[in-house]
């Protein structure tokens, strides 16, 4: 439905694009996320996706259709493309009913309250239908954010940082509810974090950005287990090198090395810190007092103690 060819933009004064020749393709249904670094250049990219900004070179191609300069429309923007940000768009001093109903102005009575009421199941703002905004939490803000976001009945929502102001809670509650949400709605999303756990959990697919450019596209178990270099590697979890035991210049995810006294191929580590992360410790080890590792261990070891690591060969990261 979506294709992004060829899009670059410095900014006025600046030497370093914010975004240089970015080229991706979206679904219909999709949630596709853009992670990277702060001023990795997802904001930018989104906003010209959005029709807010002009790209210096290439163009978004929206169901087979170029999308205009925004120099050249009376409103910027795509009737269809909608934007959600970190900050609530609400109606202060409005109920949560009428800030939605607010923006279906065009329509008659009946669908009116018929769209209004799906829209506040969806949300789950139902309860709250009454409420004036200054009587919302963050969350249910946001979810109301969205819910006039999706009122119109857009094709595609873009999301650039929804939920970095909201508690883990509350966020996860949310990413779920965005899941259901593309089950329901014909919508498909754009969504930028820079949140490695919202990413892992909403996405189908990921592009992965970095000064400006994507350096890698894939599934979220494509990103995981095959990805291209370190960088990416590590945005995605914690890795260890294993070049004081192989030799090689070689990695795998911490959850693939364990505790393991049987195994003749293991190798001796002093634990150097643990943290208890609930119900598993993560463990800094020091291997020949100078390369450090990670691992997570179910049970919690004291600092100073030898034990025996290994790792599953098979997972071992091959980086292009
Ligand atoms: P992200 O959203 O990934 O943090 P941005 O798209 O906001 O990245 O920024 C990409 C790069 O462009 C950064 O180097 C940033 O400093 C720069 N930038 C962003 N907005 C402006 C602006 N209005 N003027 C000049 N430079 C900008
Ligand atoms: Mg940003």
């Amino acid at each position: 439905m979506l294709s992004v060819n060829h899009i670059s933009k410095t900014y006025p004064g600046e030497d370093l694009g914010a975004v240089n020749n970015v080229s991706f393709e979206l679904n219909a249904n999709e949630i596709l996320t853009i992670v990277g670094r702060s001023g990795s250049g997802k904001s930018t990219l989104l906003q010209i996706i959005g029709g807010l900004m002009k790209p210096d070179s290439g163009e978004i191609v929206f169901h087979g259709k170029a999308l205009e300069n925004p120099e050249e429309q009376l409103v910027a923007g795509h009737p269809k493309i909608k934007m959600v940000f970190q900050d609530y768009k609400v109606k202060i001093g409005m109920t949560v009913e009428e800030n939605i109903k607010y923006m279906l102005l065009n329509y008659n009575n009946a669908y009116k309250q018929e769209r209004t009421d799906e829209l506040l199941t969806i949300t789950g703002l139902e309860p709250y239908r009454s409420r004036k905004t200054n009587e919302l939490s963050g969350g249910q803000l946001q979810r109301l954010s969205i819910a006039r976001a999706l009122a119109d009945e857009p094709e595609l929502l873009l999301m650039d940082e929804p939920f970095s102001n909201l508690d883990p809670i509350t966020k996860e509650n949310l990413i779920m509810a965005l899941r259901e949400i593309i089950k329901n709605e014909k919508v498909s999303i754009v969504f930028v974090t820079h949140d490695t756990r919202d990413a892992l959990m909403v996405s189908d697919r990921l592009i992965y950005m970095r000064e400006g450019s994507l350096i890698q596209e894939g599934t979220v178990s494509e990103m995981y287990d095959q990805p291209i270099n370190e960088e990416v590697a590590s945005f995605f979890g914690r890795i260890n090198s294993l070049e004081s035991i192989t030799g090689n210049k070689q990695y795998i995810r911490a959850e693939d090395m364990r505790m393991d006294i049987d195994n003749p191929d293991s190798t001796e580590m002093i634990v150097e810190n643990c943290f208890s992360l609930g119900r598993v410790f993560l463990l800094t080890l020091s291997h020949n007092s100078r390369f450090e590792y990670y691992i997570y261990s179910e049970r919690q070891q004291k600092v100073g103690q030898v034990v025996s690591v290994s790792y599953d060969k098979n997972r071992i990261l091959h980086f292009s």
